[in-house]
């Protein structure tokens, strides 16, 4: 009987998996394989809250492959080592994994098929599992990449999908692999208390509960700090316990301007993916470098530590700050501003923010978070990079009766309505009840003119 090793990665479901569905054509036993990669953590990038989200998301892949006959199997070190090990161990001919967009990504593929060449063994890289539209599927015609988001998403839409995938009925691992035993989230430190559940089946009752009953106000509600009224797939798509090309087909047979936005907000994930792709290293530096002379050297710490903490006196800062401290996970809208304080109003070098992101978000993504935070702070994509965003005319905007504030900000909860908003303007009683909350640690004219005189220097 032939034998292969399917390598998960960052697409952790047995839904809608071409890896998987190859591996097991033709009858064939399979390896369902996971390897705890010492390079992450040597990167900095296994944070508390993502660890807890792959327990749970481990534990819930070994429990479906379990129904259907198998069992994941797990390994910790280095990933080549690793699956040439376990692709011995089993007799396998072939490993398949899904293609990812990153720089480790790629070194990963190209010395995973080095090693197992040598070793006479095939690796088979499937696209369309971690993106809809992968990587270089569409290119303008002159670079390897679209730069820009509209013309991009053009294409992007004009794309067919293939079909979806079911679930395999059965899995069949053959005997004498030994696996290391899966970790559990209670046994993790510093985890955020609110965060969510990870797992393929709690992905899957989301994905179901969203397209039920948040897409089809998506287009007139998404901005909606208070409403909490977006999908919260983010974590599902990072770990893949939701496959984005089902994402897309479900939304769009649901249909309506709802799916329409939502769907295009998906195609913002494929393309910052695609931009990584061609330009990994804007992982760590700017998208367009010639900005790197005004960038802010400025290293605040005053004014960084309260940022993180959530103590800038600008409210809708400080709750989305702690919102994330909290949940692990924090709004579009909210990530959109609190980047725009940092790396605009403080003027502060975009890096140290997106590395605060990475530490604490569930669904913290080198691609999404690193290309976001570039476009806020106006070293990316985004067409409007001198564009700053006012803390206070944002809040009233989108959070326009202050409940978003109030859920976060407890030494505000007595302030009613929009004046949370603004709580140095409150004078009397009103003023003494919120002495436990800080004064504004910048004046936003002041940091405006800072960051004009920056960008004219430029
Ligand atoms: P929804 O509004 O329901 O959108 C559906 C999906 O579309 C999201 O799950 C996400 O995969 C994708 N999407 C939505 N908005 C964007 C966007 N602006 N860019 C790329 N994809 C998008 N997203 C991450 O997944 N990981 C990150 O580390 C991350 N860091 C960010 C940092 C900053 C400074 C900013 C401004 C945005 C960041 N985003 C990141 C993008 C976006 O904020 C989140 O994807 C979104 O808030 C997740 O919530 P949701 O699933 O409810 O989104």
């Amino acid at each position: 009987m032939s034998v292969s090793v399917v390598l998960f990665t960052a697409d952790l479901r047995l839904y809608d998996h071409p890896p998987l569905r190859a591996a097991l054509e033709g009858h064939r036993q399979a390896v369902p394989l996971f390897v705890r990669d010492r390079a992450v953590a040597a990167a900095g990038f296994a944070a508390p809250n993502r660890l807890a989200f792959l327990a749970d998301c481990l534990r819930d892949l070994d429990a479906g492959l379990r129904e259907r006959g198998g069992h994941l199997v797990l390994r910790s070190g280095d990933v080549v080592e690793e699956v040439c090990e376990v692709a011995a161990e089993a007799d396998a001919d072939e490993v398949h994994m899904a293609a990812d967009a990153s720089g480790y990504a790629h070194r990963r593929e190209r010395r995973l098929r080095r090693a197992l060449e040598a070793e006479g063994r095939r690796l088979y890289v499937h696209d369309s599992v971690t993106t809809a539209v992968g990587p270089g599927e569409v290119t303008p015609a002159s670079s390897d990449h679209f730069a820009v988001f509209t013309p991009y998403f053009r294409q992007w839409s004009g794309r067919r999908l293939r079909d979806v995938l079911e679930a395999p009925r059965t899995v069949r691992v053959p005997p004498g692999v030994g696996s290391e035993e899966l970790p559990s989230r209670a046994a993790l430190p510093d985890v955020s208390p609110g965060l969510a559940e990870g797992g393929e089946r709690a992905g899957r009752k989301r994905l179901t509960a969203w397209l039920r009953s948040g897409l089809a106000a998506y287009e007139d509600r998404h901005d909606d700090l208070a409403g909490d009224a977006t999908s919260r797939l983010s974590p599902h798509l990072h770990f893949g316990t939701l496959s984005p090309v089902e994402l897309v087909h479900r939304a769009r047979s649901a249909g309506g301007p709802g799916a329409e936005a939502f769907v295009r907000q998906v195609a913002w994930r494929d393309f910052h993916r695609q931009v990584l792709a061609a330009r990994p290293t804007v992982a760590h530096g700017d998208y367009r470098t010639k900005h790197d002379r005004w960038r802010s050297e400025r290293t605040a710490r005053g004014d960084i530590e309260a940022w993180r903490e959530g103590r800038t006196g600008y409210p809708v800062v400080d709750a989305a700050m702690r919102q994330l401290l909290h949940e692990g996970w924090m709004h579009n809208r909210a990530r959109l501003l609190t980047a725009s304080f940092l790396a605009k109003t403080l003027y502060v070098d975009w890096r140290i923010g997106a590395r605060h992101f990475l530490e604490l978000l569930v669904d913290g993504d080198l691609a999404n978070n690193q290309l976001n935070w570039q476009w806020v702070a106006g070293t990316g994509t985004d067409t409007r990079p001198n564009r700053v965003l006012n803390p206070v005319t944002q809040a009233k905007r989108h959070d326009p009766d202050g409940v978003y504030v109030r859920r976060w900000v407890p030494e505000l909860a007595e302030v009613t309505g929009a004046a949370v908003h603004e709580p140095w303007k409150l004078r009397g009683p009103d003023r003494a009840r919120i002495d436990a909350y800080p004064d504004p640690i910048v004046d936003l004219a002041d940091g405006l003119a800072r960051f004009k005189r920056a960008r004219s220097r430029g």
